[in-house]
């Protein structure tokens, strides 16, 4: 099964996406992560990526498709996977499209996690990420088990420079414009699902899951 998570940052996709690869076993591939895992190791695809990143802008297709592209030929996508901030532009999804055409294979879902903006902005001023593993966490709706210690491997959580407020007004100007079209272009190929991204956690994905079948 080959899914696109679709949605506003802070929509919840990234956590939805996790789950949906756990339940259905298929590699979760972040664009985001894969960029801040490049700028942990110093990387000079890293070191490009964060000049953007940090001003709340997309990072140019030309860094990010090859790399999706050489992740999604892998051995352990031939069953399926499940992709996490990309693509976030029309170009991006048309180099998606001709990649799998060429293999004969295309996505068979794009599942768009609906969420208004005012309540992105107030979700992601309380969102709270590890920058040694990359856990993330919400102070109301997933908190730590110690206040602003990771459970995972007991290092800081911080507000990320990305999910900073200026910066957040900043990516949701920029998703509802490069982004929001994808809406459009999968909902023509009728592989759009449309589910509602305001109901708690467990109830977007059950949502999910009933549109994936179980
Ligand atoms: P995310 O964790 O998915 O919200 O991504 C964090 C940041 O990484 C974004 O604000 C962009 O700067 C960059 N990024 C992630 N995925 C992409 C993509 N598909 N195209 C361009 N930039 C991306």
């Amino acid at each position: 099964m080959k899914i696109i998570m679709l949605g506003a940052p802070g929509a919840g996709k990234g956590t939805q996406a996790k789950q949906i690869a756990d339940k259905y076993s298929i590699p979760h591939i972040s664009t985001g992560d894969i960029f801040r895992a490049n700028l942990k190791a110093g990387t000079e695809l890293g070191k490009k990526a964060k000049e953007y990143m940090d001003q709340g802008l997309l990072v140019p297709d030309e860094l990010t498709c090859d790399l999706v592209m050489d992740r999604i030929s892998q051995d352990d996508c031939k069953n399926g996977f499940v992709l996490d901030g990309f693509p976030r532009t029309i170009p991006q999804a048309e180099a998606l499209d001709a990649a799998l055409t060429k293999i004969g294979q295309k996505m068979d879902y794009a599942v768009d996690v609906d969420v208004p903006d005012d309540n992105i902005i107030n979700r992601m001023s309380g969102r709270r990420a590890c920058l040694n593993c990359g856990a993330t966490y919400h102070i109301v709706s997933i908190p730590t088990k110690t206040e602003g210690v990771c459970d995972r491997c007991g290092n800081p959580v911080v507000l990320r420079d990305d999910d900073q407020p200026e910066t957040v007004k900043k990516r949701l100007e920029v998703y509802h414009a490069q982004t929001q079209p994808l809406i459009d272009y999968y909902k023509k190929q009728n592989i759009l699902k449309s589910v509602d991204g305001t109901q708690p956690m467990e109830e977007v994905f059950r949502a999910i899951v009933e549109i994936l079948g179980a």
